[in-house]
């Protein structure tokens, strides 16, 4: 099953992602955790990628279609895996496309978490991230047992850079302007679902599973 998630920023993509992962026993690849653990570890893809992610912009486009290409030949992505964060631009859509038409494969399901612009503010300034692990709280429709500390790694969480209002805006008008219009791509291809991202995390994840098939 391979599975792209849509949504703008904050919709709740990596929360359900997660779930889908773990219920469906395949791997969530997200390239925004990719980029992070890269800055973190001080790569030089890391170097690169965090200017324009402090910004709020998209990566260029070149530094992330080879590692997605890369990562979904692995063994572990046989099953299927599900896609957070890519594709964000239709050059990417076209690139992974490509790549598994090479393979004899498709995309099944891209899953549209819909959520309002003036919902987006609010989820990401409380949203808490463990650049350790990967893990995602929020203050308070997810709060970690420890306040400030992962419950899964026991590291300190963060509150992301780019989680601040101003550069949230900037993020909601590059989603629109550039991801977007995936919608209407997958929407061509016959495979694309759209959920009510609104609804409490269990309830978007139930809509879900309704689509996956239980
Ligand atoms: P994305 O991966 O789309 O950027 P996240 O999954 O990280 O979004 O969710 C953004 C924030 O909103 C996180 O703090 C998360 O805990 C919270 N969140 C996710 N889904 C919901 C929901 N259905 N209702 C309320 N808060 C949510
Ligand atoms: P995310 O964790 O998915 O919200 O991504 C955080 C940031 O990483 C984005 O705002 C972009 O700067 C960058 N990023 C993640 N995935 C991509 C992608 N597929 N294309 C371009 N930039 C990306």
């Amino acid at each position: 099953m391979r599975l792209v998630m849509l949504g703008a920023p904050g919709a709740g993509k990596g929360t359900q992602a997660k779930k889908i992962a773990d219920k469906y026993g395949i791997p969530h690849i997200s390239t925004g955790d990719i980029f992070r653990a890269n800055i973190k570890n001080g790569t030089e893809l890391g170097k690169r990628a965090k200017a324009y992610m402090d910004q709020g912009a998209l990566v260029p486009d070149e530094l992330v279609v080879d590692l997605v290409a890369d990562r979904v030949k692995q063994a572990d992505c046989e099953k299927g895996y599900v896609l957070d964060g890519f594709p964000r631009t239709i050059p990417q859509a076209e690139s992974l496309d490509a790549v598994l038409k090479d393979m004899g494969q498709k995309i099944d399901h891209a899953i549209n978490v819909e959520v309002p612009d003036e919902n987006i503010v609010k989820r990401m300034s409380g949203r808490r991230a463990c650049v350790s692990c990967g893990a995602t709280y929020h203050i308070e429709h997810a709060p970690s047992k420890k306040e400030g500390i992962c419950d899964r790694c026991g590291e300190a969480l963060i509150l992301r850079d780019d989680d601040r209002a101003e550069t949230v805006k900037t993020r909601l008008s590059v989603y629109h302007e550039q991801t977007q219009p995936l919608i209407e791509y997958y929407g061509g291809q016959g495979c694309l679902e759209d959920v009510d991202g609104t609804m409490d995390m269990e309830e978007v994840f139930a809509a879900i599973c309704r689509i996956l098939g239980e």
